[in-house]
């Protein structure tokens, strides 16, 4: 008697189904990443329950119209396939035609889509597979409700786990999803409560910024590297930053997460002799090969890929990472290594003389008749690491440059000149208290005659898009701060409101304690401070430079 039977289409469709739907998670994916294709710009998931009573995900793309709605369900339907070409070329998320039909095939669905740009729409809802209800309802892009997860599996709906898991790996996948599309904005509601919000933004760096703020940024290089057919855009441990844990490990291949057991060894042998053991780097590698390179038909859920050189693709991101590594500690190194040449002067060195005395020197002469002279290119002395010694004009100039910047600066800001202010590659997220984001939000314009471009960001931040050439490197968190709170407590009466900021952000961006600056700084600071209006005083009153004539010192000493 012949053993073998075909299978019944509702048994075929549940162990189909059982591939691509493991956990609630796998159904927020497969949702996202047709709102994705659906070229959606928002897309907003609500979960209840940890996704087993419910999953909806809303999106504002494309939509579908009804006879495709009727289709979707079907296995094997897809608008994003048509020859077999196509699929060694892929260029969606989806292609394969089976999400929609597995999801239905093990809960309750319910889709309401129409067309972007049309009136009209429709609503179906389906059972276990079966249609149930199919209504005329007006919409735009598309809403797919899914309750009761497993309703009708209940050997699958037993390997759920707690609620706060699943809702930990919907985080998880919202998260990738949301990493390596940034262009698109997300939220994530779970039990009616906001988990996760993030619009709109510019890049990958903007985006991890975003997911984990600017503290988890600063830890991380950045490193980009392009070949023929590959290009990718990396953000790895800076210095010591390595985990205990493995997660913050993310690769994306053009914009798919995915897993590489090869990528990730090609990553930690970039750390090699760096890497203590038991820890991890923190690594996102966003990777774009040509689609005819790679094979992301290989897994039913598409979270691992084949390469048709995988070689060449782990020499590429060993290479691109360990030069990153590499530069990364030279510079690290070198603060430890190398002296700045203009911090001390040895008193022996002596040398011939120069009587030409522009304050910004070549040599320096300190007395009228014993020529003793420094170096040239040691022309000052650092007295700490605030003031700076320097004879010329016939005497000794004392000058904190800290004092002397702002005086430039200040000047800078006021007139609004020079301030070379420029779009930032990576716009800068800065969150502030409700009523310093209120009040910086009133001030934009006065904010751009400063060279500062800010936009709203909602949620007390702001997204800082300009800056001048000298804040780049500034605490610009402290700069908002601090002008938000000179904005709210109002000025003293003989100052302008303009100029109380401007000496705000002056005393900001001035260069601070430790810096030492070379021969070329020293000398444009010396150049710049002559060309301001009031070159012996800060904007707070303070001298900027005190001068000792050969008279004085020649008293000083009793000579006189
Ligand atoms: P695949 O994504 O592999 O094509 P799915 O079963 O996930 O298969 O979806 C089937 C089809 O339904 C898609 O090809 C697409 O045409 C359509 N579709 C699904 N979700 C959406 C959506 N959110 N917006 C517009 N069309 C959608
Ligand atoms: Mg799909």
């Amino acid at each position: 008697m012949p053993q073998i039977k075909i299978l019944p289409p509702d048994l075929r469709n549940k162990i189909a189904a059982g591939e691509v739907i493991e956990r609630p998670a796998s159904v927020v994916k497969e949702l996202i990443e047709n709102s994705i294709d659906a070229e959606s710009t928002d897309i907003r998931i609500d979960i209840l329950y940890g996704g087993k009573r419910l999953i909806r995900v809303l999106d504002n793309g494309m939509g579908m119209d009804k006879e495709d709605t009727l289709l979707c369900f079907e296995r094997h339907a897809t608008s994003k396939l048509a020859t077999e070409d196509d699929l060694f070329n892929i260029k969606t998320m989806g292609f394969r035609g089976e999400a929609l039909p597995s999801i239905a095939s093990v809960s309750k669905v319910k889709i309401v889509t129409g067309i972007k740009g049309s009136r009209s729409g429709i609503s179906l809802e389906i059972i276990g597979g079966e249609v149930k209800e199919i209504r005329d309802s007006p919409s735009m892009g598309t809403s797919v409700e899914v309750t009761d997860l497993f309703f009708n599996t209940p050997a699958r709906k037993k390997f759920l786990k707690s609620n706060s898991t699943e809702v930990f790996h919907i985080i998880d996948t919202v998260t990738k999803e949301a990493l390596s599309h940034w262009d698109i904005g997300f939220r994530l509601i779970s039990d009616n409560k906001e988990n996760m919000n993030v619009p709109f933004s510019s890049g990958p760096r903007e985006r991890i910024m975003q997911v984990y703020g600017e503290e988890f940024l600063n830890g991380l290089s950045e490193a980009g590297a392009e070949a023929a057919g590959i290009k990718m855009i990396s953000y790895v441990t800076k210095g010591d930053n390595f985990r205990n844990m493995k997660s913050h490990q993310f690769i994306f291949i053009n914009r798919r997460p995915i897993r590489d057991q090869s990528v990730v060894h090609a990553v930690y042998q970039a750390y090699e002799g760096f890497l203590p053991r038991d820890r991890h780097p923190i690594f996102f590698l966003f990777i774009d090969l040509d689609p005819r390179k790679v094979d992301f038909n290989v897994h039913p859920a598409k979270r691992e890929v084949r390469f048709e050189d995988k070689e060449s693709v782990y020499r590429f991101v060993n290479n691109c990472i360990r030069k990153t590594v590499k530069g990364e500690r030279t510079d690290y190194t070198k603060q430890f290594t190398e002296v700045p040449d203009t911090k001390s002067v040895p008193f022996s060195e002596t040398c011939s003389s120069s009587h030409s005395l522009p304050l910004v020197l070549q040599e320096s002469v300190i007395s009228e008749n014993l020529e003793l002279v420094y170096k040239t290119s040691l022309p000052f002395i650092y007295l700490g690491d605030t003031f700076i010694a320097v004879s010329g004009m016939g005497g000794l100039s004392l000058i904190d440059h800290h004092a002397a910047h702002e005086r430039i600066l200040y000047e800078k800001f006021l007139k609004g000149i020079d301030l070379g202010s420029h779009r930032l590659l990576f716009p800068r997220q800065v969150r502030l208290s409700h009523k310093e984001y209120r009040v910086i939000l009133e001030n934009v314009p006065m904010l751009k005659d400063f060279g500062i471009e800010l936009d709203d960001f909602g949620h007390e931040t702001v997204i800082v898009r300009s800056l001048p050439d000298i804040l780049k490197d500034a605490d610009i968190n402290g700069i908002l701060s601090d002008i938000a709170a000179c904005m709210l407590e109002g000025v003293s009466p003989d100052k302008s409101f303009k100029e109380a900021l401007a000496a705000k952000i002056a005393c900001h961006s001035s260069i601070r304690g430790k810096e030492i600056l070379n021969q070329e700084e020293f000398s444009n600071l010396i150049t710049d401070l002559e060309q301001t209006e009031h070159p012996d005083q800060c904007p707070h009153g303070r001298p900027t430079r005190i001068f000792f004539s050969l008279d004085d010192l020649k008293k000083m000493f009793k000579r006189k």
